[in-house]
């Protein structure tokens, strides 16, 4: 439920008018329900819907272009191998190309495929003057050094936002690709008004890609940002405890449903990065994506949350997106 005034409030449905329940059902009635919608108002954080947002504003960036007579950009991916995570990452990150008008090209290797052909490709890729940004899925097999691959992406088409370059700027707060998940979060936090300054932020995982990033972006004077950050791993002591303190919980971990409803305080705001494929014979594909926080038992306690899949997921493909479009216009200037 949502109390604030019909212009704050994202979920019509959650909408209640306190002056027009004051004046049918007079104080009691309307302070007791406030007492109640208080503890209970849970708000979804529609990831799938922000994302569609962002793909129609940049829809209208790519329109504009192309009515100026001016290039569309172009995003290529390489996919080494056929982990069926990575497939599908790899094919909706092409799907929403397709979706906003951008161009983009798909390169499959064999997981066989050697170091030094996987090099050769990025460099013509880094050369070709049609290509704005590329990625390279990860993760890649164990024969092939990521980072070595990820040290030789130019910088300037590292739409990933990977490179060490990039992640120091981000660290400076200088100009650079930020890594996709962790602004993808970021922007969903800002579009949905989530408050950050002065909150303690938990984040569980400390991934390079996901939870370092984040506790940077999130440590630093902006907004969102301004928080009081904890960033926890597998050797953290009393993780229970220090959830309970938490006002932002951001779990990356990998775990499903790690995150459960005696681990959390009232009114959390609660982002769920964790995307794992768990056996599921009910559906026709045989399994379905769990996420690291127990939804069911967490949601009615939660002040905002994520559901996996629709949360995280589509918002880093936005970023992503955002993203190439920013190497294309850098290119131009
Ligand atoms: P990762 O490389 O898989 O690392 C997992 C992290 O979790 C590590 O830092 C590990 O700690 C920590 N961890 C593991 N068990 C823990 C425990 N019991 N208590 C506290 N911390 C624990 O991380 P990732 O690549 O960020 O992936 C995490 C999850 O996010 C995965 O499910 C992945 O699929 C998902 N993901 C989703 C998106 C998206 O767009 N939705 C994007 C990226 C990742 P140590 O460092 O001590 O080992």
């Amino acid at each position: 439920m949502c109390w604030y005034g019909r212009e704050k409030c994202k979920n019509e449905d959650k909408f209640i008018h306190i002056e027009r329940l004051y004046k049918d059902t007079g104080f009691a009635a309307t302070a007791l329900l406030c007492i109640f919608v208080k503890k209970t108002r849970m708000i979804l954080l529609d990831g799938r819907a922000t994302a569609a947002q962002i793909q129609e504003e940049l829809k209208a960036a790519v329109q504009l272009r192309k009515d100026a007579g001016q290039k569309i950009p172009h995003l290529a991916a390489i996919l080494v191998g056929n982990d069926g995570g990575s497939v599908s990452y790899v094919t909706s990150k092409v799907k929403a190309c397709e979706a906003i008008g951008f161009e983009s090209t798909l390169i499959r290797y064999d997981e066989t495929v050697p170091e030094d052909i996987l090099l050769e490709k990025v460099e013509s890729l880094n050369q070709d003057r049609s290509i704005d940004g590329f990625i390279v899925q990860l993760p890649l097999p164990k024969h092939i050094d990521e980072l070595k691959i990820t040290q030789a992406i130019d910088p300037k088409k590292d739409v990933d936002g990977f490179h060490p370059r990039n992640i120091g700027n981000m660290i400076l707060n200088l100009p650079g690709f930020l890594p996709a998940t962790p602004a993808g979060i970021l922007e969903l936090m800002r579009r949905n008004e989530i408050p950050t300054e002065g909150k303690n932020c938990l984040i569980i995982g400390r991934s390079n890609i996901v939870g370092t990033p984040l506790s940077i972006m999130l440590g630093r004077n902006s907004n969102p940002g301004n928080c009081t950050v904890t960033l926890a791993h597998s050797k953290t002591r009393n993780l229970k405890t220090i959830c309970k303190e938490a006002d932002i919980i951001i779990a990356a971990i990998g775990k499903p449903n790690f995150v459960t409803a005696d681990m959390v305080k009232d009114g959390v705001v609660i982002i769920d990065v964790g995307t794992t494929r768990v056996e599921d014979s009910s559906r026709e594909r045989g399994w379905r994506l769990v996420g690291d926080v127990h939804f069911d038992e967490v949601a009615p306690k939660a002040s905002f949350i994520t559901p996996v899949p629709g949360g995280v997921g589509p918002m880093t493909i936005a970023s992503l997106m955002m993203n190439t479009l920013k190497a294309m216009e850098l290119k131009g200037k």
